[in-house]
């Protein structure tokens, strides 16, 4: 068996690596230099469910809990090269009442979570000035580096050919078209593009939803953990290096560099270190319109797969069996299956 697969982002190289192993043949098309080239680049790389919270749909959390374990498994195959920046997230609200109500929201979930005080906080991120009273402790939590790890799981599937510069401009039955109208055909087609499936699908449900990545350096080393209060989002490692996400403010890109200066200051304040920033990168997440991934079979479309989502780091594993599970058909998970009848594709 032979599948193309479009896209070669988090969730293309998932969906290769998940095919390799399952002895199929794959052409993976990827219009970029390399893998890794679109929204992967800018993803600030937390596994894990710290950033869930009160509010947050309990069936959608379900689903990240067993990604969040996918990538436990991809961890043991994986080994050193699953590329780990920081171990375990600290999570902390505006205020103690909330910071408990979030630790308490988990710990009812079944989210492996301490509370920590501030002599708890400290000892894990000795670099923090500002330090709140209470914080949520994500221990199982990691700060991956995204197109790294799209890079290792690609290096770890011998069967993948993968075509740089392929860009797919239109889907046939069984094939893909690239744009001197070549063909590449294959039993399936599996189309893994992110936020660009629209462009081969129009009228798919999905919608771009910018976000910013922020990098630079700190005077003073950091853990690498994931410190995430209301102020940032960001991590320090043991060499100085920064890397925050940020939501797009309403003004769009006018507004980045107030955005940078204002998340320097206030990670500089925290760390009681000087902080500079790189001029911030926007990135176009793929986000749903109910907020469920769309892997399965595309209806009237024989041989078309797809497989689109946010968050796209964490849901990958998950994105990547259940696609194959629609290539190969089934999978013998139960507690995956439960899931794929919300994964439905709107177009
Ligand atoms: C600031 C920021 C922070 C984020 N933080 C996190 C996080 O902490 N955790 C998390 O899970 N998610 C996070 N995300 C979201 C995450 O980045 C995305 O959900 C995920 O990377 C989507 O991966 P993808 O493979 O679907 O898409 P992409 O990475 O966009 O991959 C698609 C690939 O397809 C290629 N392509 C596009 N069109 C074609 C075509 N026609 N033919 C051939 N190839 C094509 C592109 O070049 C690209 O390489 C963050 C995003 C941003 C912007």
């Amino acid at each position: 068996m032979r599948v193309v697969v479009v896209g070669a982002g988090i969730v293309g190289a998932s969906v290769a690596w998940h095919l390799a192993r399952a002895g199929v043949a794959v052409e993976l098309l990827e219009a970029g230099a390399g893998p890794a080239q679109g929204v992967t680049a800018r993803a600030f790389g937390w596994v894990g469910l710290g950033a869930q919270g009160p509010g947050d749909d309990p069936e959608l959390f379900a689903l990240r809990l067993r990604a969040v374990a996918e990538h436990a498994r991809w961890r043991r195959t994986l080994g050193e090269r699953y590329p780990v920046s920081g171990q375990g997230a600290l999570v902390w609200r505006s205020s103690e009442a909330e910071t408990r109500a979030l630790i308490d929201w988990h710990r009812a979930r079944g989210s492996q979570v301490e509370a920590r005080g501030r002599s708890g906080i400290v000892a894990l991120e000795p670099g923090l000035r500002e330090v709140p009273e209470l914080a949520a402790w994500f221990p199982q939590d990691v700060a991956s580096e995204p197109p790294a790890l799209a890079r290792a799981l690609l290096a770890d599937a011998p069967g993948v050919v993968l075509r740089s510069g392929a860009r797919v401009v239109a889907l046939e039955e069984g094939a893909a078209v690239l744009t001197d109208g070549a063909r590449v055909a294959g039993d399936a087609v599996v189309l893994a593009n992110g936020a660009a499936a629209v462009e081969l699908l129009p009228g798919l449900d999905v919608s771009l939803s910018p976000a910013v990545l922020i990098e630079g350096r700190a005077e003073t080393g950091g853990s690498g953990r994931i410190l995430c209060g209301p102020e940032f989002e960001a991590r320090v490692g043991p060499d100085g290096r920064v890397v925050l996400a940020e939501w797009l403010p309403p003004e769009g890109e006018a507004a980045l560099p107030g955005l940078a200066r204002a998340a320097e200051g206030a990670l500089s304040r925290a760390l009681g270190a000087g902080v500079v920033l790189q001029p911030p990168r926007v990135g176009e997440r793929p986000v749903t319109g109910d907020g469920w991934p769309m892997v399965g079979p595309l209806p009237g479309h024989p041989g078309l797969v797809l497989a689109v989502a946010h968050p796209g780091v964490i849901l990958s594993p998950f994105l990547g069996r259940l696609a194959v599970a629609a290539v190969l058909g089934g999978t013998s998970d139960p507690e995956m299956e439960k899931f794929r009848p919300r994964c439905r594709i709107i177009i």
